[in-house]
């Protein structure tokens, strides 16, 4: 049972494509949201050039990277121009603009990982965080956007990738479970590597778009119009591809010698990252590797007790896809 469910998948498996495809387009965000999310930004321009004029505001992460559901929160970068900058100082002084504005719920969290200012603004609805000068995350929500508009099947996949995570409980970075950011990653290498492979590798073509950004280069090709049908000599179904998607990270990856890597659109070794073994907090039990920031393992947060509960999951996941007579219910049933 085992060994056939490694290798081939239910014959009846694309009986499941009608649920994938109405459970993605109802996680869609309506029009509407992305003229609100406007409205909020516009807003936060207003204040933000009047006290610092040389500064911008961008979007990143789920609301700008194509992948964020309906109704979440969003994530802003105010990019100061001088790096040098003291984030604390600067984010203590738009909380206080931005209180003086009506907006609720305003907190400057200086002493967080990344730290913020958090808000709600009672006009749209939408809550945000904005960070100083985290401009590597701005440049990896264009990248992921980029990916996104080649093949429609990326954001399929991650979207049902992402509810499945959200509804099992295993997108909880705090929890040593992996970030929204690492499951699309984990999608696009999945779809590298298909054959014939659905996406290319951007960051392995002609460099159309360049920037440095805290001394790390960042570039790929960015003109992604002309990569429309790279994916179509490949005619596999959603269905076929997410029941792929769970097989391989069930049964087929090597989490002990194995780097995902979208950077070069292929397994690369731990050992040649030297990620073989625990060093201070990154144990490096499942490796994900950032694009751009290539000494950061998206799978650091995960320990030895989560890694568990994460392939577990993967299993269970993978046994539902196989087996189960009704699994767009059962993938997804509350933990
Ligand atoms: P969600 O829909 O769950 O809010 P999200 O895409 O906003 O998803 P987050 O994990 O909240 O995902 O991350 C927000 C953004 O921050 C990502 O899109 C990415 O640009 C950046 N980011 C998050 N985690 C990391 C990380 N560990 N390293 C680099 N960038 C990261
Ligand atoms: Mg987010």
């Amino acid at each position: 049972r085992n060994h056939r469910s490694r290798t081939e998948c239910r014959g009846d498996i694309n009986r499941l494509n009608i649920s994938f495809l109405q459970l993605y387009q109802s996680l869609i965000p309506p029009e509407e949201e992305k003229e609100k999310q406007k409205q909020l930004m516009a807003l936060l321009n207003r204040h933000v050039t009047k006290e610092w004029p040389g500064a911008r505001l961008f979007l990143y992460g789920s609301c700008a990277n194509s992948f964020g559901f309906s109704k979440s929160d969003i994530d802003v970068c105010l990019a100061m121009g001088d790096a040098e900058v003291d984030k604390s100082e600067i984010l203590l002084k738009l909380a206080d603009i931005l209180k003086s504005d009506n907006l609720q719920n305003v907190q400057a969290l200086t002493r967080a990982r990344v730290p913020i200012v958090k808000l709600m603004d009672p006009v749209t609805g939408i809550s945000c965080d904005i960070c100083v000068n985290n401009l590597l995350a701005v440049i990896n929500t264009k990248l992921l956007r980029d990916y996104s508009k080649i093949d429609v099947r990326l954001r399929q996949l991650a979207f049902i990738v992402k509810h499945w995570a959200k509804s099992r409980g295993v997108n909880e970075t705090y929890q040593g479970t992996l970030s929204s950011y690492a499951y699309v990653l984990m999608c696009i290498h999945f779809l590298q590597q298909r054959t014939p492979s659905i996406l290319p590798c951007l960051q392995g073509m002609e460099r159309t778009y360049k920037v440095d950004v805290d001394n790390v280069e960042c570039s790929y090709f960015d003109q992604v119009d002309k990569l429309q049908g790279f994916g179509s000599r490949n005619n596999e179904s959603i269905a076929q591809l997410v029941w792929a998607f769970f097989s391989y990270w069930a049964y087929c990856h090597d989490y002990t010698n194995d780097v995902i890597s979208i950077r070069t659109g292929s397994l690369i070794s731990k050992r040649e990252k030297d990620w073989t073994r625990r060093m201070g907090n990154d144990r490096h039990l499942i490796c994900i590797e950032d694009p751009f920031e290539v000494s950061h393992d998206l799978g650091r947060v995960v320990d030895k007790h989560s890694i568990r509960v994460l392939r577990e999951e993967f299993e269970r996941a993978a046994e539902i896809l196989q087996y189960d007579p009704n699994p767009c219910v059962k993938l997804f049933e509350p933990y």
